[in-house]
């Protein structure tokens, strides 16, 4: 089966654990205002992969990455659900650790969609699920998609499937960079045991230049990069959310 590829980095080191071999796949239908990889949005204009000719590639590289595995990243790689599936499917087959670098956008409990997803779990070791916001209406406003699809799916990754679950968040001042905010999303996860690992990443505005040659405007001018001290911090408040759920406690926001 073939999918449509944006790029391929051979030697990831922050796209899950050890070296991993990550395949940015075309298209996404959010437009996060922070989108560092603008030029991955449009499906048709990535290069047709097979899911094998991927795999043959990988297996160059196979002896630096014995640590690692292959990523699919993007773009947004639900998109192209079967793909990844027919992809993850060959490359467990192979004894390659397999992960999802996703939103979670596109996800449905209705039946038939359920079905790809619970196919797609079975063959996943790790889940990278980026929850962009944790309020509803600012989730919108940041991304123009809908929170609910990221909790959803959040919940069916816990309860119904194997997968191990990590937790990506953007923190961007004025959005994200809020304490009851960034304890929502602690208290909300806090619910959930088999998740893993948090990354709290800070927005930087490294790709201003990619819109300008996109003909695009980049939607958070004069915005300031975060730090990792503010990652920090904001990992502070996340972590007093989680606690106080696990302890049973009234959330005080
Ligand atoms: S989900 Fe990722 S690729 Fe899609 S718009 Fe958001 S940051 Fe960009």
């Amino acid at each position: 089966m073939y999918g449509y590829v944006h790029s391929i980095e051979t030697m990831g080191t922050v796209d899950g654990p050890g070296l991993r071999y990550v395949v940015f796949t075309a298209g996404c239908p959010l437009r996060c205002k922070y989108c560092h990889n603008p030029d991955t949005w449009q499906l048709e204009n990535g290069k047709k992969m097979t899911s094998d000719e991927i795999l043959a590639d990988f297996e160059k590289y196979r002896p630096y990455l014995r640590n690692g595995g292959i990523t699919l990243s993007g773009g947004e790689p639900l998109l192209q659900i079967d793909f990844v599936t027919d992809l993850f499917t060959k490359a467990q087959q192979k004894d390659i650790h397999t992960c999802l670098d996703t939103s979670g956008v596109t996800f449905s409990k209705e039946a038939a969609r359920l079905d790809k997803f619970k196919k797609l779990a079975e063959v996943t070791n790790l889940v990278m699920l980026d929850i962009k916001h944790i309020n509803a209406e600012v989730y919108k406003e940041l991304t123009g998609g809908k929170l609910t699809e990221t909790l959803e799916f959040l919940d069916f990754l816990a309860k119904e499937t194997d997968c191990d679950i990590w937790i990506r968040h953007v923190i961007v001042k004025g959005y994200t960079y809020k304490t009851e905010y960034l304890y929502q999303l602690g208290y909300c996860i806090g619910q959930y045991k088999n998740i893993k690992a948090i990354d709290v990443l800070p927005y930087h505005d490294m790709a201003v230049n990619k819109y300008e040659e996109l003909g695009l405007d980049y939607p958070l001018k004069d915005m300031p990069a975060m730090t990792k001290e503010q990652a920090v911090k904001a990992r502070t408040v996340i972590e007093a959310g989680i606690r106080d759920r696990v302890l049973g406690n009234q959330a005080r926001y």
